[in-house]
C-alpha cells in the first residue's frame, strides 16, 4: 500500500451544477472524502488543485491575453481553489495547509522541507499556484511536487476509471487497462497527462494511478484496489 500519495484534482469538479465555477457543497464533499480517507488509511497526502473551473488558458485562447499573463490568471484561480479546499478540510477537522508557488497576499509560499514535515506529522498539504511557472499545467505540478516530496504515487481523479485503449465514447470495443508500462502508454499514444508530466513521472519512476474521481468514495477503493484504475509504471505489466 502507498504511504504518501499526491492526489491531483481538476477543477471542474469543484464546478455548480449549475454551470457556475465553483460551489462550496462540491469543496464540502472533497474534503469529507479526503477526511474519511485520511482517517481510514495510514496515509500521508498532498493534493496539487487545477482551476479549470475558472481559467485555463487553452480555454481563454479568444481573450487575445499574453500567454504568460493567462497562465498567471490559471496559477492565481487554482489558489482560489486551494484556499476554499484548505477552508473545507479544516472544517472536517483535517490539518490542511495550502502553500503556494505563486506569491498571493495571505498564503503561504511553497517550501520543500516545510511541506515534507507537514506531511510527515500527519497533515494535509494543498499545493496551489501549479509549478509557479508559466507554459505547464498542473499535471506538472503534480508531477514535479510528488516527486520532490518523496510521495509513492500520483493518484490522478478524471471523469473516467482509467485508461482505455481507445476513446470509450466513440469506441465501445475500447479496453481499459489495469496496469501499463510508460513505455506502452507512450508506444500506444495513449493520454495519461501531458506529455511535460508524463516524461518527468518516466524519467523519476513515479507511478501513476488514473481513477475515476466523479463519485469521491472511489478514492478510498482505487487506493485499496488499484485495478479499478489503470497503474502506470515502469514495471512490466
Ligand atoms: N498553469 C500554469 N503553470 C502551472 C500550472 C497551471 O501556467 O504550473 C495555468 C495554466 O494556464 C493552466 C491553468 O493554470 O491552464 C489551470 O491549470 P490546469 O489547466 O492544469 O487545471 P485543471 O485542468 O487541472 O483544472
Amino acid at each position: 500500500m502507498y504511504k504518501r500519495v499526491l492526489l491531483k484534482i481538476s477543477g471542474e469538479v469543484f464546478m455548480n451544477d449549475d454551470g457556475g465555477p465553483f460551489d462550496h457543497a462540491k469543496y464540502d464533499k472533497v474534503a469529507k472524502t479526503i477526511a474519511k480517507f485520511k482517517k481510514n488509511n495510514d496515509v500521508e497526502l498532498a493534493i496539487v488543485v487545477g482551476a479549470g473551473n475558472i481559467w485555463r488558458q487553452r480555454d481563454n485562447l479568444d481573450s487575445g491575453m499574453d500567454r504568460v499573463d493567462s497562465d498567471k490568471l490559471g496559477m492565481l484561480a487554482t489558489n482560489f481553489n486551494a484556499k476554499n479546499l484548505e477552508h473545507h478540510l479544516l472544517q472536517n477537522d483535517v490539518d490542511a495547509q495550502v502553500m503556494s508557488a505563486v506569491y498571493v497576499d495571505g498564503i503561504s509560499g511553497y517550501e520543500v522541507r516545510w511541506a515534507r514535515t507537514k506531511l510527515e506529522d500527519g497533515g494535509v498539504v494543498v499545493l496551489g499556484g501549479g509549478t509557479g511557472n508559466p507554459y505547464f499545467t498542473t499535471d506538472s505540478a503534480a508531477a514535479l511536487r510528488a516527486i520532490e516530496l518523496q510521495c509513492d504515487v500520483i493518484m490522478k481523479a478524471t471523469k473516467v476509471d482509467g485508461v482505455y485503449s481507445d476513446d470509450p465514447n466513440k469506441n465501445p470495443d475500447a479496453e481499459r487497462y489495469a496496469e501499463l508500462t510508460f513505455k506502452r502508454a507512450l508506444d500506444e499514444q495513449l493520454q495519461v497527462m501531458d506529455m511535460a508530466a508524463f516524461s518527468l513521472c518516466q524519467e523519476n519512476n513515479m507511478p501513476i494511478l488514473v481513477f475515476d474521481f466523479t463519485d469521491p468514495e472511489n478514492l478510498e477503493k482505487v487506493y485499496k484496489d488499484h485495478s479499478l484504475g489503470t497503474i502506470v509504471s515502469s514495471k512490466a505489466a
